[in-house]
């Protein structure tokens, strides 16, 4: 058995990442020199050592180890404390603007913009243009002998030819009040334009 001379290492460290080689263990980028990091210990078979994430990135996934860590004021373990961590009220915010933005990403129909440039048309096949906006429905699939919807890309100008469709999981009625209410991420004008791009359903 070894000898307790060694003082533990403590659970959690919060501090500016002391120089850009660690890598998030959540998202898997670069943690760039000075930006909040958090360090979780694990004991392997081959050692104890920290697993590095973002702050913002552990929050998103393991908020209530962040939250121990504020807990134990884990800033105080770095060798050098940084100046300012947020408030663990501003990463619980945080998480929850995420999680809504999500959530509303998830209801159809609604409007985003094409993050991409790669994705195409599903009802003309053409391509759908980066940066402009593509309108989100539901398409009636069927998988495995069930039928459910999925989420489907269009053009505007394909809305209603695709709204026409018997697969066309998303209503008629409605439609441009329901598109308004799930992109209300989107700013008024840019609504404005799109519908006006889709057009008269009737
Ligand atoms: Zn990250
Ligand atoms: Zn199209």
């Amino acid at each position: 058995m070894g000898e307790a001379t060694e003082t533990p290492l403590p659970t959690y460290v919060i501090e500016g990442a002391r120089s850009s080689r660690s890598r998030c263990k959540t998202c898997r980028r670069k943690i760039d020199k000075g930006s909040l990091r958090i360090g979780m210990l694990i004991e392997g078979p081959y050692g104890t050592g920290y697993l590095w994430h973002h702050l913002r990135c552990a929050a998103r996934r393991r908020f209530e180890q962040v939250q121990e860590a504020y807990e134990l004021e884990a800033w105080n373990e770095a060798k050098d404390p940084p100046q300012k961590v947020p408030a663990l009220d501003e990463l619980r915010k945080y998480v929850e603007e995420l999680a809504e933005r999500r959530e509303r990403q998830r209801e159809i129909p609604h409007a985003e913009v094409d993050p991409s440039g790669r994705a195409k048309c599903k009802h003309c096949g053409e391509p759908l243009e980066k940066g402009a906006l593509r309108i989100v429905l539901g398409r009636e699939v069927e998988f495995g002998g069930q039928v459910r919807t999925g989420p489907i890309h269009v053009h505007p100008r394909c809305v209603a030819a695709e709204l026409r469709t018997d697969h066309c999981a998303t209503p008629v009625d409605g439609f441009a009040d329901a598109l308004r209410a799930n992109s209300s991420d989107l700013p008024a004008d840019k609504l404005d334009e799109v519908l006006a791009a889709i057009g008269d359903l009737r």
